[in-house]
């Protein structure tokens, strides 16, 4: 094993699990990085103490003070950002690159932290003579996060640095098959001066998911992955009175007009359908190609081209992924879909443990084929060629999900069109992955997020606090 066995980490420090863990592999090269505990009821409860013995005093702090914790973290996360994006990379698969964007966008969330007491001033006014009404923002208590394999250091932190900095404990569960960057974290937060027991990591799979829905201690808790978990975690947590945040899957689409800019439009599909290997929420899987866009589609087979599994295109995230994506591809194949560019059978010298699937771009692809709406999770682009706007616009409408949805054109008022008619909660013009950059808040609609309100920006300080309105006289 490259690194030591894994531990929870309750209380500031590593605690062994009585429970027989699994083995960390990485998808790179197939190399066995470590193992992680699959925790026990008796584990969470441990971690849950611990948070619920830490909330007073760390609620009873300053915002500011609890904020200052922030702006030494930030710093450790900007020192310690290479050894971040390595154990990223391992674990996870994608490439250097990637893996420090991954981190670089963890500092910007934490600096929006940092930025919390210019954001929450509160509100104060005298309503009738003598009598003000003010309002006091307090924490929820002990508070949970458990996060998808895709985004190791980038999603968890859509939610540490807030709930904590607004006065929250947590207990955290990464994901099992990339759990080495949650423990990291943990010391890194330790090491800038956040007390004992306000953050905890607990590992584990479905079982422990469960058993965090339904602690009657954890009050809170946002959840990132897959549709069908996003929604038995909501009903789950919520049956069991907590406020949920559950962020789901999606199947984002990409309207290429015949006028878009030929050069930028090729190299961002491309690159949206591509990137992360194609394990993102807001990739571009499918491109809804309108009217004749044969010189896009023909410079987007190009782009993808120059994406070299092992170079600038990172593994898939294990075995059964890449057999997953590359049945996916087959079928459409077998359904009648023209496979211009194909990634299956992909393997990278040096690396021959390592899961690659190479970039895949399948044309004539039909709204009733299975490609056409289920999530891949690939660098693989479905093309569906469409006779006009309307007719792609009903097709992006009529996907259970809306994460993501962009379009291509130099022509304002076909943008202003699309932005207002499509179904998701984040829209790009000629950006194909529109993640909005903070204090912009990230989240989508419909089957890709359960609960109400963004996961960052505004919308998570009022989903890590409860309001307190004072009505105070003062007699003379
Ligand atoms: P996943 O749903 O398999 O796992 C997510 C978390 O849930 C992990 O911590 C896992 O241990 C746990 N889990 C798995 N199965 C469970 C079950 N049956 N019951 C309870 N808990 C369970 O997701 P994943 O494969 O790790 O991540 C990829 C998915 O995440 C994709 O669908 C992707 O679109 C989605 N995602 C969504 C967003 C968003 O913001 N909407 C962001 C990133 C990823």
């Amino acid at each position: 094993m490259k690194y030591a066995p894994l531990d929870n980490y309750i209380n500031g420090s590593p605690v062994a699990s009585a429970s027989s863990p699994i083995q960390v592999t990485s998808p790179v090269n197939g190399e066995v990085l470590s193992s992680v505990p699959i925790s026990t009821p008796e584990d969470l409860q441990a971690a849950v103490s611990a948070a619920k013995t830490a909330f007073p005093t760390w609620a009873s702090l300053t915002l500011r003070q609890r904020c200052e914790i922030f702006y030494s973290y930030r710093n450790l996360l900007q020192d310690n950002l290479d050894e971040l994006a390595l154990i990223c990379h391992e674990e996870n698969g994608k490439t250097i690159g990637e893996s420090k964007a991954e981190v670089l966008k963890a500092i910007e969330l934490t600096e929006l932290a940092c930025s919390l007491p210019n954001l929450v001033s509160g509100e104060s006014l005298e309503v009738s003579p003598g009598f003000d009404c003010s309002i006091q923002t307090s924490p929820l208590g002990v508070v949970s996060c458990i996060t998808p394999f895709n985004f190791p250091i980038m999603v968890p932190h859509w939610t540490i640095p807030m709930a904590l900095a607004l006065g929250n404990t947590m207990v955290f569960k990464p994901s099992e098959q990339v759990p080495l960057s949650g423990n990291r974290i943990a010391e890194l937060l330790t090491e800038a001066g956040l007390p004992n027991g306000v953050f905890n990591v607990v590992h584990g799979n479905k079982s422990i998911v469960e058993a965090i829905c339904d602690h009657a201690d954890i009050k809170a808790l946002t959840f990132v992955g897959s549709t069908p978990v996003a929604k038995a975690v909501y009903t789950r947590g919520t049956s069991s009175l907590k406020r949920v945040l559950a962020m789901g899957g999606a199947k984002n689409h990409l309207i290429v007009m015949p006028d878009a800019d030929l050069e930028h439009t090729a190299a961002n599909v491309a690159a949206s359908a591509c990137g992360c290997a194609g394990q993102r929420c807001m990739a571009a899987a499918t491109m809804l190609a309108v009217g004749d866009v044969d010189h896009i589609v023909e410079q987007v087979v190009e782009q993808s081209k120059a994406l070299i599994p092992g170079e600038n295109l990172g593994a898939v995230i294990s075995a059964s992924a890449k057999s997953s994506i590359e049945k996916h591809i087959t079928e459409a194949e077998e359904q009648g879909a023209t496979v211009l560019l194909d990634g299956r059978n992909t393997s990278v010298d040096g690396c021959e443990a390592g899961t690659y699937v190479g970039p895949t771009v399948l044309d004539n692809v039909t709204p009733d084929m299975s490609i056409a709406s289920a999530e891949v999770f690939g660098p693989v682009l479905s093309i569906i060629r469409t006779g006009d706007l309307k007719e792609a616009m009903e097709l992006e409408n009529a996907s259970p999900y809306g994460n993501a949805a962009v379009v291509y054109t130099q022509d304002g008022q076909i943008a202003k069109q699309f932005a207002k008619q499509a179904s998701a909660g984040m829209i790009g013009v000629n950006v194909g992955v529109p993640v909005p950059r903070e204090p912009f808040g990230f989240g989508g609609w419909n089957d890709s997020r359960f609960g109400v309100g963004d996961i960052t920006g505004r919308g998570s300080i009022q989903f890590w606090t409860q309001s307190k309105k004072i009505t105070s006289h003062w007699i003379d």
